[in-house]
């Protein structure tokens, strides 16, 4: 059999376990949107039984055949040999885990839900604290199955942002850390500006189609996609062809709203920008999280949260809330979409204290993971840190330690690429500026279209073909640079404070 039909069979295999694994997402997004409540029990086996079902097509002793033999073929095309070498690792490293090892995971991952979630509601982390304690056992023994160098937490990182390493993250949160103070003193110095409508009520109603026209703005294709409610906002894709959002509505903050619809529009135009042609093949899947993060980043706070953005869609606001913006200005939404105040909880930080929250939880992250911090001494070390670093008093368990739910699914490594998301999108924005003569005035006219086919040529359509830190390189010259973002903060803030 040729080189070329064995990639065939290959890709038909993956092909194959994409659909498996797409049908499932399918399940899971009527779960989040539609399902009704009594559907739960048997929705829960449903999605466990195709989960098991891709697991087995992706560990299959004839995946592997061909991935041995393919791997090693010096006749392959630069994109097929790239293909096979990524499924190959991800081949390996699925192959680690035996059967006993992934049901004792899951079952201690199920338990520990139950119990953050009770522990949440009465505000009360010693009722999750052993739950906690067995997961945090359960990540390094999986740690010690993947192997690592130096930092057990490298092992966990690395699934969520392949190539991250504590030696990458120290230094650079380091300088976060330090910059992010010294942008905040600053920011502290001055008056905070005045917001004439807030303390309003913004009719849900009206909001909505408000998101809409954003996202068609933002050229989200309506056609291969579509947006729900749900009560957190995500994305989720079956393949390219149909990826969908959802959003929530606040009648307190319309730019609540306004910002996760452009923040998972961000991450829908990633997954639309991928080829169809790709499907199920590495190199039509997004390379890591950071990087899918840094687009509905770049969308929401790049562009969502620009003067020239606001200049173009003030009137959007006027003509759904007349009575609302009466008196308001397009300089005032702009002000009130990049207020900074330090607050107790990371998803409603503002797009520089937010840093502090990810820089709180890498710390504790990478403690308990050596044990040099118990469990049990969690809360306190939150609320020390978060006294330190925001100023903060942390009034309870539940709006502290107990706030994400990330670490009751065990995800430890995941938190640092929001961080890294933002840091790549200032860097790409700055980019495209760059390469794009004339964005902001784009921008200010509403012409979103020019940057979306920039992302896409840029770096939508290559899927894993490069890793986060090539890709990088390749687009704007350099490995992530955080005094790119920096600059920006700087330059936004100072718009907003006057500095
Ligand atoms: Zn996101």
């Amino acid at each position: 059999m040729s080189n070329q039909t064995k990639y065939e069979l290959y890709k038909n295999h993956l092909e194959r376990i994409a659909d498996v694994r797409y049908s499932g997402a399918v399940l899971n997004w009527d779960q989040e949107v539609n399902m009704p409540k009594k559907g739960a029990a048997q929705r829960g086996r449903q999605l466990a039984t195709l989960a098991g079902i891709a697991h087995e097509l992706s560990v299959s002793e004839e995946l592997g055949a061909l991935l041995e033999d393919l791997v090693n073929a010096n006749d392959l095309g630069a994109v097929q040999l790239k293909n096979v070498q990524e499924s190959y690792q991800d081949y390996t490293k699925q192959k680690k885990y035996s059967k006993a090892f992934v049901e004792k995971m899951s079952m201690t991952i199920t338990k520990a839900f139950h119990a953050w979630n009770a522990a949440k509601k009465e505000s009360n982390f010693a009722l999750f604290q052993q739950d906690l304690s067995d997961l945090v056992d359960i990540k390094l023994e999986e740690a010690e199955l993947l192997g690592y160098e130096n930092h057990p937490y490298n092992a966990l990182l690395d699934q969520y942002e392949p190539g991250a390493t504590v030696a990458f993250l120290d230094p650079l949160f380091e300088g976060v850390k330090t910059n992010c103070v010294r942008l905040l003193e600053k920011v502290n110095s001055k008056q905070q500006p005045v917001i004439p409508f807030k303390g309003k009520k913004f009719d849900k109603d009206a909001q909505w189609p408000i998101g809409i026209k954003l996202l068609e703005q933002m050229q989200y294709d309506f056609e291969a996609g579509r947006q729900d409610l749900s009560s957190h906002p995500f994305t989720t894709n079956f393949g390219s062809l149909d990826v969908r959002v959802t959003t929530r509505i606040n009648e307190d903050d319309p730019l609540d709203m306004i910002s996760s619809c452009i923040h998972e529009g961000g991450h829908a135009l990633y997954e639309q920008g991928l080829l169809p042609e790709n499907y199920g093949l590495p190199s039509g899947e997004y390379i890591s999280l950071g990087v899918h993060e840094s687009q509905s980043r770049l969308w929401e706070n790049n562009v969502g949260r620009s003067l020239e953005f606001w200049q173009c869609n003030f009137p959007l606001m006027q003509q759904y809330f007349p009575k609302e913006m009466e008196g308001c200005t397009a300089q005032d939404v702009f002000h009130s979409a990049n207020e900074v105040t330090p607050s107790l909880i990371r998803i409603q930080a503002d797009e520089l204290t937010y840093h502090f929250h990810i820089l709180i939880r890498y710390e504790i992250e990478k403690a308990i993971l050596t044990k040099s911090v118990k469990v049990a001494d969690l809360p306190a070390l939150w609320n020390e840190l978060y006294l330190k670093y925001l100023g903060v008093k942390v009034p309870s368990d539940a709006q502290g330690v107990l706030q994400d739910i990330h670490w009751s699914h065990g995800s430890f490594g995941y938190f640092p690429t929001y961080s890294l998301g933002s840091f790549y999108a200032a860097q790409y924005f700055n980019q495209a500026e760059k390469e794009i003569s004339g964005l902001k005035s784009m921008i200010k006219a509403g012409n979103l279209l020019p940057l979306k086919q920039w992302l896409n040529q840029n770096i939508h359509q290559y899927g894993k073909q490069y890793s986060a830190d090539e890709l990088c390189r390749k687009v704007t010259g350099e490995s992530l640079n955080v005094a790119v973002f920096m600059q920006y903060m700087e330059e936004k803030l100072g718009r907003v404070y006057g500095f």
